[in-house]
């Protein structure tokens, strides 16, 4: 039981970030509940549901609102132990596809999954340094490190989130641990609205050892085992019922 300690979840409004809160809210962590302002009424109702949480909404791909979102943790929270950098976009496109991957849309990706990841853990650290046990779990994704996912652009700023996991680990010790889970597929807004979830998702279920997609639930039991690893850092866990295997 973490006491009063307090984990924030970057959106967490939905998906698997919601996964994470409540799993968190299960195992005793006060959990504060983040998404973008216009997602506000998921996030407020989700926090309200989860005892000792609370909401904040902000932007984290802004510099001032991600650093404002744990300014106001610590004034309503007092502390900050554990920080989920989850929140990410991505825009799909057919990897062929190379005039569609714009640089305009390569710097909306990198703003929210790389920047935003950066500056919400620098506006962290001090915080989670004094929590005597901080830790940093990151969101990345299969696509990541094989030669997958809804877009280059997408993919690629999910290597940088999984090389930068690597090298804040090296700095952030002693008093702070930084790790990534990396999910394959998995059941959530994000995908089940698209037109490739249904040939995706059968496919997946036919070729992965574990014979399914994921569920949030799935990609939450492997943070909170990264949280409870006390001698693990610099680490990336895949999460993807064995799919890279095939
Ligand atoms: P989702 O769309 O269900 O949830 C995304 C959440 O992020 C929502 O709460 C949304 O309000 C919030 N959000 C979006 N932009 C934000 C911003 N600028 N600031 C703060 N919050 C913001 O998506 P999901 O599938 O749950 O994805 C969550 C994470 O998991 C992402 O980082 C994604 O890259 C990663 N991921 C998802 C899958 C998958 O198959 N679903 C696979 C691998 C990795």
């Amino acid at each position: 039981m973490p006491d009063d300690k307090v984990a924030l979840v970057t959106g967490s409004s939905s998906g698997i970030g919601a996964g994470i809160a409540r799993r968190l809210a299960g195992d005793g962590w006060r959990v504060v509940v983040n998404s973008r302002a216009s997602s506000a009424g998921a996030g407020a109702a989700l926090a309200a549901e989860l005892p000792g949480a609370g909401y904040v909404p902000a932007d984290v791909a802004d510099e001032q609102e991600s650093a404002r979102l744990v300014e106001t943790v610590l004034e309503r929270f007092g502390r900050l132990d554990v920080l989920v950098n989850n929140a990410g976009r991505t825009v799909p496109i057919p990897h062929p596809d190379l005039t569609a991957a714009t640089p305009a849309i390569w710097r909306e990706i990198f703003d929210l999954n790389v920047i935003g990841t950066w500056q919400t853990t620098v506006a962290a650290m001090p915080a989670l340094r004094k929590s005597g046990a901080g830790c940093v779990v990151n969101i990345s994704s299969i696509a990541g490190s094989r030669p997958a996912g809804s877009s280059i652009p997408y993919a690629v700023s999910k290597a940088a989130v999984e090389h930068m996991t690597r090298l804040l680990a090296r700095v952030a010790g002693p008093e702070v641990r930084v790790n990534a889970v990396a999910p394959g597929l998995v059941e959530t807004p994000w995908v089940t609205g698209s037109d490739f979830f249904t040939p995706i998702a059968e496919q997946v279920s036919a070729i992965a050892p574990l014979r399914r997609v994921g569920q949030p639930a799935d990609v939450a039991d492997a943070v909170a085992a990264l949280i409870g690893a006390s001698y693990t850092t610099g680490q990336v866990l895949l999460v993807d019922g064995g799919v890279h295997l095939a």
